[in-house]
C-alpha cells in the first residue's frame, strides 16, 4: 500500500538527520551528538507566559496599576457579576453584533454570570467569538445548539448518592463534600448547575449554602463510615470559604482517624491567582491544614481547574511558586471543551504549561451531559484522539488521564475502557465493576458531532429506543465475550 511507503520514507528522513553545523550552540564547542533535530522554537512556546499589563485594554481597568490588579480584594470587588454589568464593561471594545448575541445568550443560560477582572482582561475582545476564555463564561445565542434528548440536569446523580445534603458517597473509600455553593466565577458548563450560583430564569437551585450545622451532619456521617479515607472538599469553591472555615473544616476532617487524604478543590488559581499572592490569612490557614496533615502523615493537596493555556500567565507562575515553596501539591482537572481545548496542539500546550508552573495534570474530563451547553461538548472520539497525541509529549506522571464521568453515577472511567462505542450513533457504554457492579452506563456524543440522518433518528422516539437497545446488546456481548 502507498501509505506504508510514505511512512517508510518519513522514518528514513528522520534517521538521515546527523550532526550538522546548526547543532553547535557555540562556534568553538565540540560537536555534540544528538539523536534529535534542533528544536523548533514553537515547541517551547509553553514557557512564554504573559508579563504585560494586559488588563489596561479594558477601559474600566485602563488606569489600574499592577499593585492594585494583584490585590485579591480589588479583584473580588471588581468581579463582573450579572449580564448587564458585563455588557456595560465591554461594550466599547467588543463588536456590536457579538454584544447583541451575548444579551440573547444570557436570557437562555442556566448559570448566572460572574467573571474576575483577571479572566475578563485575558479575553481577546477583538474576536470574542473564537476566544477560549469567553467561550467558557459567556454564552452567545447563535452558538447554542439543542440539548441531546438523553440529557438530564445533575446527570451524574450526585444527589441520589448523597446520604446527607452536600455529601456524595459514591465510591467505596472516598466522598465528595460540598460545603458551599458559591464560586469566584460561574462557569457556563458547571456540572453542579443544579446547586451552584443564584437561581436563573431557567433553573431553581438546590440549597447548599455555607452552614456549619449542615457540615456537622456530613462530618458525623464520615466519622461513622470507617471505609472512608479520602475527602474532596469542593463546592462551590474553597476559594470562597472564609479562612477560618478552611481551617475548621480541614482540622475537623484530619481529626477523624480513618481520614488519610484531603483535597481542597478550587478553580481559584486559574481565575484569581491574586488570592494566593495577597490573601495571607487564607493562604496561611490552608498551609496550617497541610502542615498539620503532614505531621499526622495525612496528605492535604489542592485540586484546581485550568482549561486553556491562555489562563496561565506570569501572575499564575508567581502564585504557583508560593504553593510549591510551601510544599503544597497542586493537581489540575481540565474539562475537554469544544472551542476551548479540543485540539491536539492546544491540549499539549496546556499540559506542558501546567508542568512549567509545577501543576500536575491529573484528569481531562469528557464534558458531562449538562443542560444548555451542548455547543461545548465534543464526541468521545475527539477525546481519544487528543489523548493519543498528548501521551508521549512529556513525562508519564505529568500526562493526564482522559476520563468519562459515566452519567447515572458510574463514576470516572478511563475514556478508552468502554465496552462498546458506536461513532455513528455516538453512544458509548461503560461498566464500573467496583462502583456499581452489573450495570451499564451510557454517554451520548452531542448531536452536532453526528451525521444529519442520525440526528433525525434521535428525534424519533422509536429509533431512539432501538439505538439504545442495540448499544446495550453490543456491550453485553462484549462483557460476556
Ligand atoms: C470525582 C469524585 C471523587 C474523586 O475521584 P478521584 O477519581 O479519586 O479523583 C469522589 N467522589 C465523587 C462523587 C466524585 O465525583
Ligand atoms: S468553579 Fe467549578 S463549581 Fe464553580 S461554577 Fe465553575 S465548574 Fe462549577
Amino acid at each position: 500500500m502507498n501509505d506504508t511507503k510514505a511512512t517508510e520514507s518519513a522514518l528514513q528522513k528522520k534517521t538521515d538527520v546527523t550532526i550538522t553545523e546548526s547543532h553547535k550552540f557555540r562556534a568553538d564547542a565540540p560537536e555534540v551528538r544528538s539523536a534529535r533535530p534542533p528544536v523548533d522554537p514553537s515547541e517551547l512556546e509553553f514557557r512564554n507566559l504573559r508579563t504585560d499589563e494586559f488588563w489596561r485594554a479594558i477601559p474600566a481597568f485602563a488606569d489600574i496599576d499592577e499593585e492594585t490588579f494583584l490585590d485579591s480584594v480589588w479583584q473580588m470587588r471588581n468581579s463582573v457579576y450579572g449580564s448587564d454589568k458585563l455588557i456595560e464593561t465591554v461594550k466599547d471594545i467588543a463588536p456590536d453584533d457579538w454584544l447583541a448575541d451575548a444579551v440573547e445568550g444570557f436570557s437562555q443560560a442556566p448559570m448566572a454570570v460572574r467573571v474576575t477582572p483577571y479572566l475578563l482582561s485575558l479575553i481577546d475582545w477583538s474576536d470574542p467569538y473564537n476566544d477560549p476564555i469567553r467561550t467558557q463564561f459567556i454564552p452567545v445565542a447563535s452558538r447554542l445548539t439543542s440539548d441531546h434528548p438523553m440529557l438530564t440536569l445533575d446527570s451524574l446523580n450526585e444527589q441520589k448518592d448523597a446520604p446527607v445534603p452536600g455529601l456524595t458517597h459514591r465510591y467505596h473509600d472516598k466522598a465528595l463534600f460540598l460545603p458551599l455553593n458559591t464560586c469566584p466565577v460561574y462557569c457556563r458548563f458547571c456540572t453542579r448547575s443544579y446547586a451552584i450560583g443564584v437561581d436563573t430564569d431557567t433553573v431553581e437551585k438546590v440549597n447548599l449554602k455555607v452552614n456549619p450545622k449542615r457540615w456537622e451532619e456530613a462530618f458525623e456521617y464520615i466519622a461513622s463510615r470507617p471505609e472512608l479515607e479520602d475527602i474532596v472538599i469542593s463546592g462551590g469553591d474553597a476559594f470562597n470559604l472564609a479562612f477560618k472555615h478552611v481551617e475548621n473544616i480541614g482540622m475537623r476532617l484530619l481529626d477523624i482517624p480513618h481520614i488519610k487524604r484531603l483535597r481542597f478543590a478550587t478553580k481559584g488559581p486559574a481565575v484569581m491567582p491574586m488570592k494566593v499572592l495577597s490573601d495571607e490569612k487564607w493562604f496561611d490557614a490552608l498551609s496550617r491544614v497541610v502542615d498539620e496533615g503532614r505531621k499526622r502523615h495525612k496528605q492535604v493537596v489542592v485540586h484546581t481547574h485550568f482549561n486553556n493555556p491562555n489562563e496561565i500567565t506570569e501572575i499564575t507562575r508567581r502564585a504557583m511558586n508560593r504553593f510549591f515553596e510551601r510544599g503544597i501539591i497542586v493537581r489540575n482537572q481540565t474539562v475537554l471543551q469544544r472551542g476551548v481545548n479540543d485540539s491536539e496542539e492546544t491540549m499539549k500546550l496546556l499540559v506542558k504549561r501546567l508542568g512549567e508552573v509545577n501543576v500536575h495534570p491529573y484528569y481531562v474530563y469528557q464534558h458531562d451531559m449538562v443542560k444548555g451547553v451542548e455547543d461545548l461538548r465534543t464526541s468521545l472520539r475527539r477525546n481519544l484522539d487528543i489523548e493519543k497525541f498528548v501521551r508521549g509529549a512529556t513525562a508519564g506522571f505529568n500526562t493526564p488521564m482522559f476520563i468519562v464521568d459515566a452519567p447515572g453515577g458510574g463514576g470516572k472511567r478511563d475514556a478508552h475502557s468502554y465496552e462498546h462505542y458506536d461513532t455513528d450513533t455516538g453512544i458509548s457504554v461503560y461498566t464500573a465493576p467496583s462502583v456499581k457492579p452489573g450495570k451499564f452506563f451510557m454517554y451520548f456524543d452531542p448531536l452536532h458531532s453526528l451525521k444529519e440522518e442520525v440526528v433525525q433518528d434521535w428525534q424519533d422516539e422509536k429509533r431512539r429506543e432501538e439505538m439504545v437497545q442495540d448499544a446495550l446488546s453490543a456491550a453485553l456481548a462484549h462483557v460476556n465475550r
